[in-house]
C-alpha cells in the first residue's frame, strides 16, 4: 500500500531506496515521494510506475440492498460535494486580496483545516476527508493566481454529485468466480459490491487482478453516479514493464558543438538529440558588454570606487547565478534523456568550446558527473577526441 495522506507530527528524515535522494517528513510525505515498503523518490517512482484509472459499474451489491446502498452513498455524494464548496471558500478566506501596493502575487501560506473539517462533517470517514483537503488544496493553489490576481476566472464551484473518495489505505478488492469483488466502509458500515465483469470487460480486469494480486500499487477508490449505473474507479500505479526487463546498457556520446552547448551521436557520429541553450552564449554578451560600458565609464570617472561599484556586483552575481543554474538544467536535460533510453553510461567531450567560451564548463562536467553517481550511471570525461571540422549536421529528438 502507498500512504501518502496520512498526517503525522513526527518530523524524520526519508531515504529514496533506489537513488541517494532524501526528504524530510512533516506532516505527510513529500509532494511525489511515494511509499510501499520503502521509499521512492518521485523520479524513482515514475520510473516504475504508472498511474492508470479502470473504470467498472456495479453489478449488485452484497451485504446490503440496493435501494439503502444508494441511500448510503447519497449521503457521501451531499457531503463530499459540500465540503469541497466550504473548504474551497475557506482557502479563499485565508488568502490575500489583490491591493493595488502589490507587484506581484504573494505565495500562499501553508493551510491546514483538517480538524475543522472534522468536525463539521462527521459523516464523513477521516481519510476521505484528509485526501479531499490535500486535492482541493491542490485545485485552489492551481486556481489562484487566475482568481485572486488576474480576476480572470471565477472560483472553483464542485457540483452535485461529487464522487465519494476512499483512499488507498481504505478498500481493498479481490475476485472470486472471476468477478470482482470491492470492499471498503461508509462509517460503521463495512460494504461489499460485486462489479461487472465478463469478456466485456477483458482489459479492464485484467488491470483489476493486478491490484488484487499486490502488483500494482492501489490508488484512490471513487464512486459515483452515472446514468442509472453506479460507477467504482479504482485508480493504481502499474508497473512499467521495461523498467523491469530491460537492463541499462550502452555509453552515450555526447559532446559541446559549434551551434549547441550538448549534443548526443549514435555510432555514425550522426546527432540524436540536440540542446541549444541559444540563452547562454547570449547572456555571455550581454554581461560582457555592460562590464565594457562600466569599465570604459570608471576610466571616465578617474575615481577610486566608480559610483556603480554596488550596480557592477549586483549585475555580476545576478548573471553567475543565472548561468550556474543553466549548466544545473542543461546536465540534467543530458542525464535524463540518457535515463529515458537506458544507457549504462555517458561520455562527455567539452573539448569544443566555441559555443560560448565563457561558460561554466567546469561546473557543468562536475554537475553531470554527480548526476550520473545520483543514477549509478558511468561518466567520463572525453577531451578532445572530436574533430568539430568533420561534424554532421542533423539535428533530431
Ligand atoms: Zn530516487
Amino acid at each position: 500500500m502507498v500512504e501518502t495522506t496520512t498526517p503525522t507530527e513526527e518530523k524524520k528524515e526519508i531515504k529514496c531506496s533506489a537513488c541517494t535522494k532524501s526528504a524530510l517528513i512533516k506532516k505527510r510525505i513529500p509532494t511525489g515521494w511515494k511509499r510501499t515498503t520503502d521509499y521512492f523518490c518521485p523520479n524513482c517512482w515514475g520510473d516504475r510506475y504508472i498511474l492508470r484509472a479502470v473504470i467498472l459499474p456495479v453489478a449488485s451489491p452484497v451485504n446490503i440492498s440496493w435501494e439503502d446502498l444508494r441511500a448510503a452513498l447519497k449521503t457521501m455524494w451531499t457531503e463530499m460535494t459540500r465540503i469541497s464548496n466550504f473548504l474551497i471558500r475557506q482557502l479563499t478566506i485565508s488568502d490575500v486580496i489583490r491591493d493595488p501596493e502589490m507587484t506581484k502575487l504573494p505565495t500562499m501560506a501553508p493551510t491546514y483545516f483538517y480538524p475543522e473539517l472534522r468536525r463539521l462533517f462527521p459523516v464523513l470517514p477521516s481519510r476521505t476527508i484528509a485526501s479531499l483537503e490535500q486535492a482541493v488544496t491542490a485545485k485552489y493553489r492551481a486556481k489562484r493566481r487566475e482568481v485572486i490576481w488576474l480576476s480572470s476566472a471565477s472560483l472553483p464551484n464542485f457540483r452535485y454529485p461529487q464522487p465519494f473518495t476512499v483512499p488507498n489505505q481504505g478498500w481493498s478488492v479481490k475476485f472470486e468466480d472471476d468477478f470482482p469483488f470491492v470492499d471498503f466502509s461508509i462509517g460503521e458500515h463495512k460494504l461489499s459490491l460485486r462489479l461487472r465483469g465478463g469478456s466485456r470487460y477483458r482489459r479492464q480486469l485484467g488491470m483489476v487482478r493486478s491490484i488484487a494480486s499486490g502488483d500494482s500499487v492501489q490508488g484512490e477508490l471513487a464512486i459515483y453516479p452515472k446514468d442509472k449505473d453506479i460507477i467504482v474507479k479504482m485508480v493504481a500505479w502499474i508497473p512499467r514493464k521495461e523498467s523491469v526487463s530491460k537492463q541499462q546498457s550502452g555509453t552515450l556520446r555526447a559532446r559541446s558543438a559549434k551551434d549547441a552547448l550538448i549534443i548526443a551521436v549514435d555510432e555514425k557520429d550522426e546527432r540524436i538529440w540536440t540542446y541549444h541553450a541559444d540563452m547562454v552564449p547570449r547572456w555571455a554578451a550581454e554581461h560582457r558588454k555592460r562590464l565594457q560600458a562600466w569599465s570604459d565609464d570608471s576610466k571616465a570617472e578617474q575615481r577610486p570606487v566608480p559610483a556603480f561599484a554596488q550596480r557592477r556586483n549586483e549585475a555580476s552575481v545576478k548573471y553567475h547565478r543565472r548561468v550556474n543554474t543553466a549548466a544545473d538544467q542543461a546536465a540534467r536535460y543530458l542525464v535524463n534523456y540518457a535515463r529515458r533510453r537506458r544507457f549504462a553510461s555517458i561520455s562527455f567531450d567539452d573539448s569544443d568550446r566555441s559555443f560560448c567560451a565563457d561558460f561554466v564548463w567546469f561546473k557543468f562536467v562536475s554537475r553531470m558527473q554527480t548526476l550520473c553517481d545520483e543514477y549509478g550511471m558511468e561518466f567520463a570525461l572525453a577531451t578532445g577526441q572530436h574533430n568539430p571540422a568533420e561534424e554532421r549536421t542533423m539535428t533530431a529528438g
